[in-house]
């Protein structure tokens, strides 16, 4: 994925942001804008329309293992994060997530318990940036807590919760438990008939489909009462109101369909090349170490601090790669990343942080030259910093 700007080729390194599209996405969405027909009329085209939707919904179960009546799409994984906690939260009780969760579920959860006045409880993670299970179990005895929220890989880190002993302790509890995993779906293979969530939300531009579309998946039998956000026509079975984004939602399952297939031979080919990536840079630059437990990760991420050297400067002396100092909701706030506090790096560390992310359509040489620049930007930041410092 290469992009050229003053005649040089950028790299594409932010999957964590936005993967690029998988060509069968792109064929698919296209041949679906180039058509008319909304899904819920019942002529020919209403008709045919309908029809692609259902087989994108059977292509999105079959990556999940899950039955198409459980979905339900959204506009992404943001609203499919605030329907869920929306439908599933009681006033004046409490909510339990954690510390790294995305703002779609931390900013959602927070302006539910305070309209509820309620209690937010974020449990704590360690360094390695997984979620303190005994803290859990504490706070599930300690509050009256019918929902609880965890991510199921975090997109700064890419480390992956243990969900199954979450889900069974808050089960024990009788909570009902969700998980904001839109970083997982379509970079790592998932079993809904094996994992006992509740409720999954999932986003399509993270896996190789358009932006602006996403589901939520709602285990069959869940007792969650139907509180849409959107009131209208009832689409989706009543729970998302609007007319269907045809092209989107096509997109959506043609990529679900294509990580399906293609999963077990880009994993361990994104696994090796993001290592490459990592054993380079912190073999050449002298002091930099990797955030989050490198057992538990996605196969595609790389968080990697550089101390010394401030994101926003490294970045910036290396254009011609495309990466992230944060995650991409937040860039451009002053705040440094609550993800990595939360794992107990100082301001300076977290601020001298920057996150690769590679996915499908990344190549060798492409890692190699990602080296090479970041490698170069980190000498020449540090090098000015020295001066400034020494001045
Ligand atoms: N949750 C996580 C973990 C994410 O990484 C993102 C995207 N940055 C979102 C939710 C929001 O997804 P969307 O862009 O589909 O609204």
């Amino acid at each position: 994925m290469e992009k050229s700007v003053n005649g040089t080729q950028v790299v594409y390194l932010d999957y964590n942001a936005t993967a690029p599209l998988r060509p069968e996405a792109l064929k698919a969405t296209c041949g679906a804008l180039q058509a008319v027909g909304n899904a819920s009329s019942i002529h020919q085209h209403g008709r045919d329309a309908a029809r692609k939707v259902d087989q994108a919904r059977r292509q999105l179960a079959d990556l999940l293992n899950c039955s198409s009546g459980e979905l339900i799409f959204t506009s992404g994984a943001t609203e499919a994060n605030n329907l869920a906690l929306h439908a599933a939260y009681t006033p004046s009780r409490s909510i339990i997530t954690s510390a790294v969760e995305h703002p779609a579920v931390l900013e959602t959860a927070k302006a539910l318990v305070d309209a509820g006045q309620g209690t937010l409880i974020t449990l704590p993670v360690d360094s390695e940036g997984r979620i303190d299970q005994d803290s859990l179990l504490t706070a599930l005895h300690e509050y009256d807590a019918p929902l609880v929220s965890i991510m199921l890989a975090n997109n700064e880190t890419g480390v992956i919760t243990d969900l199954a002993p979450v889900i069974k302790a808050a089960h024990a509890a009788g909570a009902m438990v969700h998980t904001d995993a839109t970083q997982f779906v379509g970079r790592l293979p998932l079993d809904l008939s094996n994992l006992e969530i509740d409720l999954l939300s999932l986003s399509a531009h993270k896996f190789g489909g358009p932006q602006g579309v996403g589901a939520l998946f709602i285990r069959r039998g869940t007792p969650l009462p139907q509180r849409p956000l959107v009131f209208g026509g009832g689409h989706e079975r009543g729970w998302r109101a609007g007319t269907l984004n045809v092209p989107g939602i096509v997109g959506l399952g043609a990529a679900a369909e294509a990580a399906h297939r293609l999963l077990d031979d880009e994993i361990p080919r994104i696994t090796k090349l993001r290592d490459l990536l990592e054993n380079e840079l912190l073999e050449r630059i002298p002091g930099s170490h990797v955030n989050g437990s490198r057992a538990r990760r996605l196969p595609g991420v790389s968080s990697i601090t550089v101390p010394g050297a401030p994101a926003d400067a490294l970045l910036a002396s290396m254009p011609d790669v495309a990466a992230s100092d944060g995650s991409a909701c937040s860039a451009g706030a002053p705040s440094p990343s609550h993800v990595l506090l939360a794992m107990g790096l100082s301001r300076d560390a977290a601020d001298s942080t920057i996150r690769f992310s590679l996915g499908h359509a990344t190549t060798e040489q492409e890692i190699i030259r990602a080296v090479e620049a970041t490698v170069r930007a980190a000498s020449q930041v540090r090098a000015v910093m020295d001066a400034t410092a020494g001045s």
